[in-house]
């Protein structure tokens, strides 16, 4: 480049009039005026506009005219104050201009597969396959550059709290956080494999051992996990450990550094502390364990109905042990018949019998009434909270099923009817959890994973009634989306054994699998505890996207298709003798 760059395109100001200066950039736009040429140029800072007068220099003139978008220049000249007519308030360079003088094309492009404009009409597949002019948008800019901001403010958060950010190994062995292992061949150890790490949760543990006290690392995770909606096969989290502590510490660590990086990375400031829910209460109260707290519409209890009246079905469900719950929807009595019968048929994707519905307008309107006295109508109506206007929605079945799909309805309606604010921030921490659940077919596994210490006080219903043991694990909800989450561990040898056996892993096994951890725990593991965030959840939240592909800079598909390299790919026959491995 023999023309130097001075100047940023984004900088310039009526301050610069005047001055020579050498800006360089992409070719955003070319309008030809007959004589006049304008062009925007766009570089990291912003855009400015040039303009090539033919009177100025002839040869540059010509240059200019065969400009197209895409291309790489550097342009030298004076800076002009604009004519006041042609003053552009939207952008913050709008009331200047470079009068071109000397122009470079370092390079030129083939017509752009689109505009890297903010608001463009493309598959997500073509901005993926061309992501470095996806990321070329103000929009991507914005969003990388905040997700750098967010990592820096992490960074000197922890730092002035006496962490320090230590490495652990990608290639390692399985840790378990209930994702499948991406898997690694050994070429010099034919038949074994490594497994990248799910997290560096077994790594921290044993850096608490070694000393340190105050870990954190902000590393990719790799889990394989099957393509649920808005999943990436590798993520980022903040990852932070600590000695000698618990979970009060953890919570004003936490409140405290999100806080500081909301404040510095997106200028918003949220209070603290945040409030806590139980895991069952969360359950009971908003049928979800990530609940959305910047709205209403909690669930209500409405099991009299099974004792009251004459409805079988109500009946049987209350004296089988099931419940009915319901949510209330303020001037939800709008909703047409064809609409509540629709949200009928939504409700039974979610493992429901039904929903019944009540409309209260001049009158009380539901199937439900004629199975009811007009007073216990009304009973329903002074349960709920319910103004003239509103609309309820009741399910009736097994507990837990009631308040997931209410959990679910909630959402659905408040978004239909726009019901969540903008621009708010809600966080609370989530505690309490069970430490076991139970699948289908009776095995235990964990809530969180194998490594989270039970609460003291439930350690005698470990071998009893291992359902009922409360863990020491806590997550973290930010408007509806789990943005992290953590335990106190496990510190002591034969309590991880126990837990290990509980889960059906015998003495062999864990040997096998968690030996260097056991060891490791006998000798001298201090009492420690920790967290991870997700970062490109965080991120998503505080840009205001709605997925996490629009801010990680190279996202993976739903299929875990990398299209911008199209990985993964087939490997030579060669490649794969090496390393011992023959394709079925
Ligand atoms: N390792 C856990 C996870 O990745 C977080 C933790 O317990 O600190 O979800």
């Amino acid at each position: 480049m023999r023309m130097k760059r001075d100047h940023f395109c984004g900088t310039l100001s009526k301050k610069n009039a005047g001055k020579e200066v050498v800006v360089a950039g992409w070719v955003k736009t070319r309008r030809d005026h007959g004589g006049l040429i304008f062009v925007d140029l766009i570089d990291k800072s912003g855009v400015v506009q040039l303009v090539f007068d033919p009177a100025t220099s002839k040869e540059t003139h010509s240059v200019a005219r065969s400009l197209r978008e895409g291309w790489v220049i550097a342009a030298g000249g004076k800076v002009f104050l604009r004519p006041s007519e042609s003053v552009n308030p939207k952008i913050s360079t709008g009331e200047v201009e470079i009068r071109v003088e000397k122009i470079e094309v370092l390079n030129t492009s083939l017509p752009l597969p689109f505009s890297p404009e903010d608001k463009i009409d493309v598959a997500e597949e073509v901005r993926l396959r061309y992501r470095y002019i996806d990321l070329r948008r103000p929009v991507m800019q914005k969003n990388i550059r905040l997700r750098y901001e967010v990592t820096k403010t992490v960074r000197e958060f922890l730092d002035k709290k006496g962490f320090i950010e230590v490495e652990t190994p990608f290639l390692t062995k399985s840790t378990p956080e209930g994702a499948r292992d991406y898997l690694v061949p050994s070429r010099l150890n034919p038949g074994e494999f490594y497994a990248l790490p799910q997290s560096p949760q077994l790594f921290k543990q044993i850096l608490m051992v070694a000393g340190f006290e105050r870990y954190f690392q902000i590393v990719k995770c790799f889990r394989d996990e099957d393509l649920r909606a808005d999943r990436q096969p590798e993520h980022t989290q903040i990852d932070i450990e600590l000695s000698f502590i618990d979970e009060e510490d953890i919570f004003e660590l936490i409140e405290g550094m999100l806080k500081y990086v909301f404040e510095r990375a997106g200028g918003v400031s949220i209070s603290t502390p945040f409030p806590r829910l139980s895991y069952t209460e969360a359950i009971e109260r908003y049928g979800s364990d990530k609940p959305d707290t910047r709205f209403g519409m909690e669930l209500k209890d409405f099991s009299f109905l099974g004792e009251e009246g004459k409805f079988k079905t109500f009946q049987e469900i209350v004296k089988n042990g099931g419940c009915i719950k319901g949510i209330h929807l303020a001037e939800g009595s709008c909703l047409s018949r064809k609409e509540l019968d629709e949200l009928r048929v939504w409700t039974t994707n979610y493992g429901v019998r039904d929903l019944a519905w009540v409309i209260f307008k001049e009158k009380i309107k539901s199937p439900l009434a004629k199975f009811y006295a007009p007073s216990t109508m009304d009973k329903l109506i002074k349960v709920a909270g319910a103004k003239k206007g509103d609309a309820l929605f009741l399910i009736a079945d097994e507990k837990e099923r009631v308040c997931k799909a209410l959990g679910q309805l909630r959402i659905y309606l408040a978004r239909k009817f726009n019901l969540i604010p903008r621009n708010s921030y809600r966080l609370l921490w989530i505690v309490d959890f069970p430490l076991f659940e139970k699948d289908e077919t009776g095995k235990l596994s964990p809530v969180h994973h194998p490594f989270t210490s039970p609460r003291e006080e439930d350690l005698p219903f470990l071998e009893t009634d291992p359902e009922k043991v409360r863990s020491r694990a806590y997550d973290i909800v930010l408007n509806g989306e789990e943005i992290g989450g953590g335990s106190i561990r496990v510190h002591k040898k034969d309590l991880q054994e126990k837990i290990f056996g509980l889960l059906g892993i015998n003495k062999t096994e864990a040997r096998e699998k968690f030996g260097f951890l056991l060891d490791a725990l006998s000798l001298g593991a201090p009492p420690h505890g920790g967290i991870a965030m997700g970062l490109d959840r965080l991120v998503m939240i505080l840009a205001g996207e709605k997925s996490i592909r629009e801010v990680i800079p190279f996202p993976k598909t739903q299929k875990a298709v990398c299209l911008l390299t199209q990985a993964p790919a087939p490997v030579k026959e060669e490649q794969l003798k090496e390393l011992h491995i023959k394709l079925r």
